[in-house]
């Protein structure tokens, strides 16, 4: 998943670079290097063919600094830990540098849910939350859906919490079914809220963002709702999709509600009759103004990044630019939002989700949709101020604001 790029050590070289730049103390940079705890735990599961199968699944708790650890939860068959440990640090700053008042965590199992029944994936979901419980909560630990999770496991995780401890506690997990205690406008909030920083990006470097063209790699929730909210809250052109199985293309555009409606069918954006086929690494060098990438990691690697062409690339995907290439792509004068900044909106309005729960009070989806905007535009508003005031990169940028407003509720806590 993460080729020859170990993800933790590529996070931990970020915050190498912010420690030297903000003169971080050593104490707490030895914080932030580690996370400060994480839990491995084998899960048992009985398989449909009535065999017991036993699942590796962990829970990397990042940092707590500004509040409980908030992260999703990912299924894949080739989740490992150091993966978990980079996307729980990756959240501190997430959460961080949108201002929302959590710390970073990050779950993994490894399991391939395109080939579990509902039924096996229903009772991994449970198994997990068995093992786990006991560290996470309302005000410890919020997890929510991320790679291969859905709302569905959301809600079978809360309900088993809620078995475990005697009630209903909705707070616990985020990204749940909206008729059991999840938010309007959680479901497409990732994309949104990257759509918003792209509309951003789009003024300050003065590109017309209702003839833009767009590549998005990645097909599933941050993908295909980016290219739809792309096309209609924008106008931009849709002219690549791609998944993991391969990429389309086609100049005059493509409409992502029928590649959707295809990709549902087939188990496939390829071969859709209205394009012509290409590879995923052809798509990430088309000529396009907007490349979204919102697959897995490190797709953008020193190989290709000199290829770029893409006037921005919005990363919705987690850790999708290795260091290598990101060096390329800003001198190559490629304006990158980084990840956790670009796909903030999903746990943005995760946060939303649990104020609701909190209060038993849910807001209408036009609320949920402002207030994403203006923790986003707001956000952006700050990380381009100060890429542009000390001249780095936006991602630098973005980890020396959340890196300093997470070393500063440290320090007032007293733990330095
Ligand atoms: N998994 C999403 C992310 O990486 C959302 C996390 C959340 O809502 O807690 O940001």
């Amino acid at each position: 998943m993460s080729g020859n790029q170990n993800l933790f050590e590529m996070s931990q070289a970020q915050l190498d670079e912010v420690a030297g730049i903000l003169n971080l103390e050593p104490s707490i940079y030895a914080i932030l290097r580690e996370p400060m705890r994480e839990l491995h735990v084998s899960i048992p599961v009985k398989m449909d063919d009535g065999q017991t199968k036993v699942f590796k699944g962990f829970r990397v708790q990042h940092n707590n600094a500004r509040g409980p650890f908030k992260g999703g939860i990912r299924f894949h068959p080739e989740e490992t830990i150091d993966v978990v440990r980079a996307l729980a640090t990756w959240m501190t700053w997430k959460c961080a540098v949108v201002d929302i008042p959590f710390g970073g965590g990050k779950g993994g199992v490894i399991c391939n849910p395109k080939e579990m029944s509902s039924g096996e994936l229903e009772r991994l979901s449970r198994g997990y939350i068995d093992a786990i419980w006991e560290f996470i909560g309302p005000d410890r630990d919020i997890p929510a859906p991320d790679v291969y999770t859905d709302p569905q496991i959301m809600g079978w995780m809360m309900d088993e919490y809620s078995k475990l401890r005697g009630y209903y506690i909705p707070e616990v997990i985020t990204g749940k079914p909206v008729a059991i205690g999840g938010s309007l406008g959680r479901d497409d909030a990732t994309a949104r809220g990257g759509v918003y920083t792209i509309i951003e990006a789009a003024k300050h470097l003065d590109i017309d963002l209702s003839t833009a063209t767009v590549a998005v790699q990645g097909y599933g929730n941050a993908g295909s709702n980016a290219a739809i909210l792309m096309r209609e809250l924008v106008g931009a052109k849709i002219v690549a999709i791609s998944d993991s199985k391969g990429g389309i293309y086609n100049k005059q555009g493509l409409d992502p509600h029928q590649v959707l409606q295809h990709k549902i069918e087939t188990g496939s954006v390829t071969n859709f009759s209205q394009a012509e086929n290409v590879s995923n690494g052809e798509l990430l060098e088309l000529s396009v103004d907007i490349l979204c990438s919102a697959g897995l990691e490190t797709v953008l690697t020193e190989k290709n990044a000199p290829r770029v062409r893409a006037k921005i690339v919005a990363e919705l995907a987690n850790g999708p630019t290795t260091p290598e290439a990101d060096k390329v792509l800003y001198h190559n004068g490629v304006f990158v939002i980084p990840d956790f900044l670009c796909n903030a909106g999903g746990v943005t309005v995760s946060y939303f989700e649990w104020v609701q729960c909190l209060n038993r009070y849910y807001w209408d989806e036009e609320e949920v949709h402002q207030r994403l905007e203006q923790k986003m535009t707001k956000a952006f508003q700050t990380v381009l101020a100060e890429s542009l005031k000390r001249k780095v990169s936006m991602r630098l940028a973005a980890h020396i604001i959340a890196v300093t407003r997470v070393t500063e509720a440290m320090k007032l806590r007293g733990w330095v």
